[in-house]
């Protein structure tokens, strides 16, 4: 694996892995990779030729009192993850070469970015919509894959790519992976590791109670009701506050009062210790 961390470099890198016809998939990653990134990488595999892996913290994402100086960082065991994962290339850049001085373009994707996260973190899908734009300039992959776990993310970045006509040439196809979980039913994040041993068994309640919830809308209780119930639950688990816990439409975001077995998503995002942890599920009658 090549790790990389010059733009020029990155470009001869891509595109000699596309000679005579060849695939890149992209796994774009803020590091301190866990199994739920490797499941991306491996998932990469399957749909191309090479696998392409970007590691990145990207600062305009975090708001002035989120955790950037503390977010884990740990390149070189990251490199050796995803090395032993059969990646071509690791693009790494700096600070200073994503954003240089006199940096001013935003993007913005209205509505989706607005609720939930959008709400919660004023400018957060801003960064992530504007990284990964250059991210997708940077390496113009025929396909990336991100997690659901992220599923607000998800959603704003496949609006961005439709908006902005970035899936063809430069991106065919954004594809989204599961979340993995660890055997509690938590899962996995980079943020898992601000929790003691004692928060970390307590937020395991989170996924649960999230499933009861969801059984009960399932079941035809009132929306209202189940979420006021889900609130109440994660509180009892350990959790000190909740941002929020939506119903909400699967591919606009927008809320759902009345479950009629539509495309639905339960999004949660609650605070325990020193995280502030997000999950999300769907919601069928299947
Ligand atoms: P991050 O490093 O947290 O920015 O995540 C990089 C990519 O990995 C994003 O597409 C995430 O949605 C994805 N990801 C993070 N955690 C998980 C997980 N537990 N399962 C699946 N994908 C994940």
């Amino acid at each position: 694996m090549q790790t990389i961390n010059r733009l020029e470099d990155l470009r001869k890198a891509v595109d000699a892995l596309k000679i005579r016809g060849k695939t890149v998939a992209f796994v774009p990653t803020m590091g301190a990779l866990h199994e739920g990134h490797l499941t991306l990488v491996r998932q990469a595999h399957r749909h191309a030729d090479h696998v392409v892996a970007s590691i990145f913290v990207n600062p305009r994402q975090f708001g002035p009192n989120e955790d950037l100086d503390a977010y884990p960082r740990r390149l070189a065991a990251d490199a050796a993850l995803l090395d032993a994962e059969g990646v071509a290339v690791l693009w790494a850049p700096t600070v200073d070469q994503m954003y240089p001085e006199g940096y001013a373009t935003n993007i913005s994707v209205s509505g989706l970015g607005d609720v939930a996260c959008g709400a919660a973190r004023p400018g957060h899908f801003d960064g992530v919509a504007t990284v990964v734009c250059k991210l997708f300039n940077q390496v113009r992959p025929d396909y990336a894959l991100f997690g659901e776990k992220d599923w607000q993310q998800l959603a704003i970045i496949r609006r961005m790519a439709r908006d902005l006509d970035l899936t063809q040439p430069q991106v065919a196809n954004i594809i989204g992976v599961e979340t993995v979980r660890e055997a509690s039913g938590l899962a996995m994040s980079s943020r898992n590791q601000y929790l003691t041993g004692e928060e970390r068994a307590q937020a395991a309640g989170l996924s649960a109670a999230m499933r009861r919830a969801i059984a009960a809308i399932q079941g035809g209780a009132d929306v209202a009701q189940s979420l006021a119930t889900l609130n109440a639950d994660i509180l009892s688990a350990g959790f000190t506050s909740v941002d929020y816990a939506d119903l909400r439409d699967a591919a606009t975001l927008e809320a759902i009062e009345t479950f009629t077995g539509q495309s639905a998503r339960l999004l949660v995002a609650a605070r325990i210790g020193a995280a502030r942890l997000i999950d999300n599920m769907g919601v069928g009658l299947k």
